[in-house]
């Protein structure tokens, strides 16, 4: 896997914070936000420009624990809520937080229509197989027949791919990195951040209370024959995941085909890193500056609200009239 270069030497990052935290011992969830504090200090952005949206379940505190805008918003409804903050705020950088209950479960309909948006907003998703917060039952990435220590029987139904799903959404990034391998997700998340679209990186997390079939080690495991690591990095074996601007639909199709190929490998080989990059299509902001007649959209954010004396500058009664029969 690549390393990065010119580590900024810190001592704190500005995105940190000493708030309790109550993630389990050896949680993915650590690495994760570790991951992420690094990267956003690493990018230099300022803590009142990054604005990070969490979902319900442990995962969904993530907010909490950095220093910048966090919101706790509800189950399965972050994607909407960042898309709004990123469309008000164009200059925010949006991150998005939640779990693999949260999102391919109850939040499935938004990541579908977060996908089709293309909004320049990155989406992160915690992958542990289980409903941590809620006592470890089966979420939609567990395996159809796969028991987990808190089920009293095998699950019976068939696992939801986060990948095939954020690419037949239409999102036009998608990573996936591991928990414990902060360096490596540290690269993607960055590269999600850059991304001028929506991304979404899946991210392999152990939760060592309720998931014991996908622990740290079982992550390590190496093939016995060949000593190879059941992780591997997509780019390191040449993996090309990028659709240039301009592009062919051919190649656009030829891409999602490697892409959807890709993300069915599990078990004694799992890729991590970059599997669909598409530069061909634009971003929602795009599209939307091209419609405004003077050629410039406004952030909603930066519009006045009120006069000097605090009043509203709202004007109802022109509405009142159009609508008065
Ligand atoms: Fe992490 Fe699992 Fe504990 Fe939740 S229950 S904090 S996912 S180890």
């Amino acid at each position: 896997m690549t390393t990065r270069s010119n580590e900024p030497k810190r001592d704190k990052s500005p995105f940190h914070t000493n708030r309790a935290n109550d993630w389990c011992a050896g949680c993915g969830d650590f690495g994760i936000l570790h991951s992420l504090e690094k990267t956003l200090t690493h990018m230099e952005l300022a803590p009142d420009k990054v604005a990070v949206f969490g979902g319900i379940g442990c995962s969904g505190k993530t907010p909490y624990y950095l220093a910048s805008y966090g919101i706790h918003t509800l189950h399965g409804r972050l994607l909407p809520f960042a898309t709004g903050a990123k469309l008000a705020n164009p200059a925010l950088t949006v991150i998005a937080v939640g779990g693999d209950g949260d999102g391919l479960s109850i939040g499935a309909g938004h990541l579908v229509g977060s996908g089709r948006r293309n909004v320049d907003l990155t989406y992160i998703l915690f992958d542990n197989g289980v409903y941590g917060l809620t006592k470890g039952q089966a979420s939609p990435t567990l395996r159809f027949g796969e028991q987990t220590r808190a089920m009293p029987a095998p699950t019976m139904l068939e696992q939801a791919n986060p990948i095939a799903l954020g690419l037949a959404s239409g999102f036009t990034w998608i990573g996936r990195g591991y928990a414990y391998d902060t360096r490596h997700l540290g690269e993607l998340i960055e590269q999600a951040i850059n991304h001028p679209g929506s991304s979404m990186l899946t991210v392999l997390q152990p939760c060592p209370t309720y998931n014991e079939l996908h622990d740290k080690d079982w992550f390590a495991g190496k093939d016995r024959d060949t000593g190879q690591s059941r992780l591997y990095s997509l780019q390191d074996e040449g993996y090309d995941p990028l659709i240039v601007e301009g592009a062919a639909q051919t190649l656009r199709e030829q891409k999602m085909l490697h892409c959807l190929s890709k993300a069915q490998e599990w078990g004694d080989r799992i890729p991590l890193g970059v599997f669909f990059q598409d530069l061909s299509r634009p971003p929602l902001s795009g599209t939307l500056i091209r419609r405004q007649p003077e050629g410039q959209m406004a952030a909603p954010a930066k519009q006045p609200v009120s006069d000097e004396q605090g009043h509203s500058l709202v004007r109802l009664d022109g509405l009142f009239d159009r609508l008065s029969v």
